[in-house]
């Protein structure tokens, strides 16, 4: 197969895209992608302080890299989950990546915050979901992290089949406050809130796969061994068979929900709960008078404090 732009010996088929293409040709094709997805949706300007959360994966890595190579003032943040190998080997690979470009890395060591809150030792302790703590882990110290450094965007690496398989999940159980908020832009509810975005939301698994590669990207392969509600597989799964019959489904999928059928749930009275209130005790964000990560934190710290002094008597 030849190049779609040069004519010159393909390296990689995309089939979504009925397109082929050589190196130099697949790196700008995919720049112009996410230059394009940020320009659709207004995600951020080359003005703006970009804050990129890294995982040592790909999707994260790849889209630092390409946000850089397009002018953007980007900085990573990691956090330190204290799973295990698991962690020790992404964040080797995010110090790495870092340390060879010069680039500014922040860490939040999740087991030296407040009580102590690495996710296995949280998940233990309130008998959550190693998953669920970590999603709300995150969210708690992202949103802390952009607004502490004085960042104007969050950006994440989500990708398409991320995205997709999201979707799909919501479309499934109907969930629609779900797919009210499923956007690649979220702007601030909160004075403690950034915009957040998705750059990567219409590029393929596969296509940042590629990316990382031809730019000698070094990442952790491994996934999560908590990983990935396992229902999240299953659809992305699904949505592969569906992409196999039918190249280009799971773009159209994504892409069309956002163009048209998006519309219907947006602004529905679930939706239009308004903006959340202040936490009495941190002053991030709050459902309520204490955000969702003070209340974990004084779980954690009771816990804890029973399990030294014993069972009340
Ligand atoms: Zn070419
Ligand atoms: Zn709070």
């Amino acid at each position: 197969m030849k190049c779609t732009r040069c004519r010159a010996k393909a390296e990689v088929h995309l089939r979504a895209h009925n397109a082929g293409f050589c190196r130099p040709c697949y790196l700008g094709f995919f720049r112009r992608q996410v230059e394009r997805a940020i320009a659709a949706e207004c995600m951020c300007t080359p003005e703006e302080r970009v804050l990129v959360a890294v995982s040592g994966g790909k999707d994260s890595l790849a889209l630092w890299d390409v946000l850089l190579d397009l002018g953007y003032r980007a900085t990573g943040l990691y956090l330190a989950q204290g799973i295990g190998g698991y962690s020790t080997r992404s964040q080797e690979k995010v110090e790495a990546f870092a340390r060879a470009r010069g680039l500014t890395l922040r860490i939040v060591e999740l087991g030296m915050e407040g009580p102590g809150l690495a996710v296995p030792d949280v998940a233990a302790v309130t008998r959550r979901s190693a998953c669920s703590a970590c999603g709300m882990l995150k969210r708690h110290f992202f949103d802390e992290a952009a607004i502490a450094g004085e960042f104007d965007v969050l950006a994440t690496g989500h990708n398409l089949d991320d995205e997709a398989a999201r979707l799909l999940g919501n479309v499934l159980r109907w969930q629609v406050d779900h797919l009210a908020r499923q956007r690649p832009v979220l702007p601030p509810t909160h004075p403690k809130f950034v915009r957040k975005v998705k750059p990567l939301h219409l590029l393929s698994e596969y296509e940042t796969a590629v990316y990382a590669f031809m730019r000698g990207i070094d990442y952790v392969v491994e996934e999560c061994p908590n990983a990935a509600g396992a229902t999240q597989l299953v659809y992305k799964d699904a949505l592969n068979r569906l992409e196999a019959a039918s190249p280009g489904t799971k773009l159209a999928f994504m892409r069309e929900f956002l163009r048209t059928g998006q519309r219907a749930f947006a602004g529905r009275p679930a939706e239009a709960q308004g903006a959340p209130q202040t936490c009495t005790r941190c002053g991030m964000p709050a459902w309520g008078e204490v955000c969702a990560f003070c209340k974990l934190v004084a779980e954690v710290e009771s816990k804890r404090a029973r399990a030294v002094t014993g069972p009340a008597a």
